[in-house]
């Protein structure tokens, strides 16, 4: 029945995949990387078919209760002078730091699972019967099946489908996350100030004493060592070292002592196929659509409840549920691979581009966007299947 599957990756894809392997029977390992789970990051939406998933694990009263209760997003000029607001209306999703969903998703995923922290895939080898994986620090092993749930810079990607370049999609920014003094910023708001191609802001959640900073650039692809944190601090201080307009000075110095600290390429990924053999890719290692399209946290709960409950419905049969998976879900991640690249509306490329979109965000329209948004969402909540077995 291909019991033993090994997933790389505690996040939201790797954990929401091992709740529904070990719910249907299977007998999931978890490794990750970091010593213990990661709590960084700032808001991510549990939104469309996500809440249905959510509600099946039993727990959506948990995310209401963490919600952040965001209002919307402020646009301020160097002096904190408000110049434009836009209101989330009400929307159906909910908004919870990540690190408050990766622990209730961690609290669900106890029970039949496995965890190996500290440790990594080194190497995949495949065979008829099975997959022996070699770890950087346990030794080999042998599963039936392996799925890497690794985030856009994915090792289970690199080893089963070769040079993280073949799949990875520049979108022309990079960005990052840090803790920031929890005076700065308005409670309930998101707040941003822009420069020509950049965007520094304050994300204050109305359940969080800390505030968190974000930071946008406008730069082509830099090289740079994802795993080196004092390296990307260093790009993120230099892209803004010109001049410290409005809080950009208080933000930086937040950010270079967090040791939370989290940059990265607003990338995305394109595979074919999310599957070789016995290995496949759910989350952000398989279709990151970037954090820009605020879908992250989405596609990958809807992904990891597919793949579990196709390989239940199967039977532990690989192959027909890898393709019933990649059929079944190919449609939504493209969806918002369609939207993932548009950072417009936070980093305008140039002065005037600022100006025609405060104009344009203090007129009554996004509340209408809104309600279409809603509409499609509506429509997407028909389509998650109910996997009996
Ligand atoms: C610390 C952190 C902060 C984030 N903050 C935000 C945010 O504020 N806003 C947003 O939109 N998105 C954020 N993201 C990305 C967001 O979590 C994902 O887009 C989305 O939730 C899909 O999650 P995922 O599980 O596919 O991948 P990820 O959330 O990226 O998780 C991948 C996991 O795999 C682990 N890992 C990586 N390499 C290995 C390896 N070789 N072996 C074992 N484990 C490995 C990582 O440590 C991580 O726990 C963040 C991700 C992380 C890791």
């Amino acid at each position: 029945m291909n019991e033993r599957i090994l997933i790389s990756g505690a996040s939201v894809a790797g954990l929401t995949l091992a709740y529904w392997l070990a719910r249907y029977g299977f007998r999931p390992t978890v490794v990750e990387r970091a010593p213990g789970m990661r709590a960084g990051g700032n808001g991510v939406d549990v939104s469309g078919l996500a809440v249905d998933v959510v509600e099946r694990m039993g727990i959506m009263p948990s995310v209401r209760a963490a919600a952040t209760d965001v209002r919307g997003m402020k646009f301020v000029d160097a002096d904190d002078r408000t110049r434009a607001r836009i209101a989330l209306q009400g929307a159906s999703s909910v908004e919870l730091m990540r690190g408050d969903l990766v622990a209730l998703l961690y609290d669900s995923a106890r029970d039949g699972v496995e965890y190996l922290f500290g440790d990594s895939v080194s190497r995949l080898e495949q065979d008829e019967d099975g997959v022996t994986v070699t770890f950087e620090r346990a030794g080999a092993r042998r599963f039936d099946l392996v799925v890497g749930a690794d985030g856009l810079h994915s090792t289970t990607r690199r080893l089963a489908f070769g040079p993280e370049a073949r799949h990875l999609h520049h979108g022309g920014h990079y960005f990052a996350f840090a803790d920031a003094d929890a005076g700065l910023g308005e409670d309930r708001w998101v707040t941003m100030f822009n420069q020509p191609g950049r965007m520094a802001g304050i994300y204050r959640s109305g359940r969080h004493t800390q505030a968190k900073a974000y930071f946008i650039f406008r730069s082509g692809p830099l090289a740079y060592d994802h795993r080196d944190t004092a390296q990307q601090k260093e790009l993120v201080r230099r892209a803004f070292a010109d001049g410290s307009p409005w809080r950009i000075g208080e933000l930086l110095a937040g950010a270079l002592a967090d040791p939370e600290f989290y940059f990265d390429a607003l990338a995305q990924v394109r595979m074919d196929s999310w599957s070789t053999g016995r290995v496949a890719l759910v989350g952000d290692a398989a279709w990151c659509a970037s954090p820009a399209s605020g879908a992250g946290a989405e596609l990958a709960l809807v992904g990891a409840y597919r793949l579990a409950g196709e390989l239940a419905a199967a039977g532990g049969d690989h192959r027909l549920a890898f393709s019933r998976y990649h059929a079944g879900h190919r449609g939504l991640v493209r969806a918002k691979q369609q939207i993932g690249f548009n950072v417009r509306l936070m980093v305008p490329r140039t002065t005037f581009g600022r100006r025609v979109r405060d104009t344009v965000a203090r007129l009554p329209l996004f509340p209408a966007l809104g309600a279409v948004e809603r509409l499609l969402q509506t429509g997407n909540r028909r389509t998650l299947p109910d996997y009996q077995v």
